[in-house]
């Protein structure tokens, strides 16, 4: 089929190189002709695990193509997707200003056939029927233009207006970033709403090779389900979904707070609990809480979509914050160990809001930087992605080191934030040596006790 793919982020990106790798011709549009210059020279302007291959891939079978010229895509997709941003406002509230510019440069360019137009992009409940009214009001506005400017449109281009027929779909995006590809290619389910049976079928036939499980890595497995619905509901489905796992991290978290005050170790309670088949054991990792450009707006648009509708959200309220209060754990535990934090310098093992990523988007690591400031801290850091590539992401205030020994060298503590594999193996016993005093504080719980110490480091966790 034809897709054309509007806005190449994180989502968008991935879901055009993924849908050009099994067969369809994708042309991905971003309106930042930076990114569009790169993309078009073969390059990924994201880190995202096996996402380079496939798109160099793809652009030499001739699959995939970049533009910024949006009028193109429209012109030649037959399947629109939209997967532009929606960063949280101040107010907790999702910014869908990009959405809306989307939708309104779709329609003021929809001129013949039927198109199917999937929102991607997390959006507010109720969306879908916004995107669908934002269109025609493009429409509309291209039909005046043509009609004030040049006066009467041609016949021709009329008659083509007036005949433009499309339906609205969203079609939540479950992926995580660091395993992008994987996900896309492994999901667990696929949804899709819409009051359309005949953009459905679309849909299901797009996503046949995904459904069929042509590309995953246990072709084994039955059918990925699909969960065809309304509009509301699938909007819905991924705000659930979100705050669900975020609750659930909040939820161990609280429950190592109370495994630090009574010396019980969260992680064998995790496994405690996480073996019964009714929790299971995922998302059960106690640490500095969670991040990222997704839990922390969708959890805070779903209580605001609750205000809207009168209903106070008592539970994500909490969940969030518990979140917040996560975050500064790890402050207290250096208070703690070194006492006054004034002119100590602390070394953060990680920056990402999770391995794998560059992404830093509402990263633990920024608040913690943020405070250590404050209190007079100086901070250096290490990460395994913005150490080596050189993105800063408007870092300040925070020293960003090229490899750990030099991170280590002269650090009264480190902390280790991120979870990257590589935290594992590093020469602990050599970083102890160049430290101040050898305190590690392990914000995931992810090193091995014992190895810590035996390489000379006075070893914290998080409730464990
Ligand atoms: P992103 O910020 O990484 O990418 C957005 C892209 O859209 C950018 O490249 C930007 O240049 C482009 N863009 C903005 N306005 C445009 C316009 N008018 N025309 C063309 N391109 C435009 O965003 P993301 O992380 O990929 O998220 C996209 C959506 O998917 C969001 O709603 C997000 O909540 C949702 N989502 C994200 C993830 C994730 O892990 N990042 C997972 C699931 C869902």
């Amino acid at each position: 089929m034809r897709v054309c793919v509007i806005g190449t982020g994180y989502v968008g990106l991935v879901t055009g190189v993924c849908l050009a790798h099994i067969g369809h011709h994708v042309i991905c549009v971003d309106n930042n002709e930076e990114k569009v210059k790169l993309m078009k020279s073969g390059q990924s302007p994201i880190y995202e695990p096996d996402l380079s291959e496939l798109m160099k891939g793809s652009m030499t079978a001739g699959n995939l193509e970049f533009t910024s010229d949006l009028e193109y895509g429209v012109d030649n997709g037959d399947v629109l997707f939209i997967a532009v941003g929606t960063p949280p406002l101040p107010t907790g509230e999702s910014d869908t200003r990009y959405v809306e510019a989307v939708a309104r440069g779709i329609g003021a360019h929809l001129k013949e056939g039927y198109k199917v137009i999937v929102n991607k992009s997390t959006v507010p409940i109720g969306s879908g029927d916004w995107v669908r009214m934002i269109v025609l009001d493009g429409v509309a506005e291209r039909q005046q233009s043509l009609a004030t400017v040049g006066g009467n449109p041609s016949g021709e281009e009329a008659l083509a207006q007036i005949t433009a027929e499309f339906d609205v779909v969203s079609n939540p995006e479950f992926l995580r970033e660091g395993s992008a590809v994987y996900d896309t290619f492994n999901p667990d389910r696929i949804v899709l709403g819409s009051n359309s049976q005949k953009a459905l079928d679309m849909m299901v036939e797009l996503y046949q090779p995904l459904i069929k499980r042509t590309v995953s890595d246990n072709q084994e497995l039955p059918n990925v389900p699909v969960v065809t619905t309304d509009l509301n509901s699938a909007e819905m489905i991924k705000y659930a979904a979100n705050s669900f796992l975020a609750t659930k991290i909040s939820f161990i978290n609280e429950v190592a707070n109370i495994c630090d005050r009574v010396g019980a170790d969260v992680v064998e309670v995790a496994k405690g609990i996480g073996l019964d088949s009714r929790i299971g054991t995922k998302f059960l990792q106690a640490g500095i809480g969670w991040g990222g450009s997704c839990f922390p707006k969708d959890v805070s648009a779903l209580i605001h979509t609750a205000d809207d509708y009168g209903y106070e959200a008592e539970l994500l309220k909490s969940a969030v914050n518990v979140n917040k209060r996560q975050r500064l754990i790890t402050l207290e535990k250096l208070q703690h160990e070194l006492k006054i934090l004034k002119g100590k310098v602390v070394g953060l093992l990680g920056l990402t809001f999770k391995p794998d990523t560059d992404d830093m988007r509402d990263a633990p690591s920024l608040d913690l930087i943020e405070q250590l400031n404050r209190l007079g801290a100086k901070v250096k850091a290490y990460d395994p992605i913005v150490s080596q590539t050189g993105m800063r992401h408007g870092l300040s205030g925070v020293i960003v080191e090229t490899d750990p020994e030099r991170l280590a060298d002269g650090c009264d503590a480190l902390v280790l934030v991120t979870d990257w594999q590589q935290f594992r193996n590093l020469d602990y016993a050599k970083l102890s040596k160049l430290m101040n005093s050898p305190v590690v504080i392990d914000g995931r719980n992810f090193l091995d006790r014992d190895a810590a110490e035996n390489a000379g480091f006075h070893y914290i966790g998080v409730g464990h």
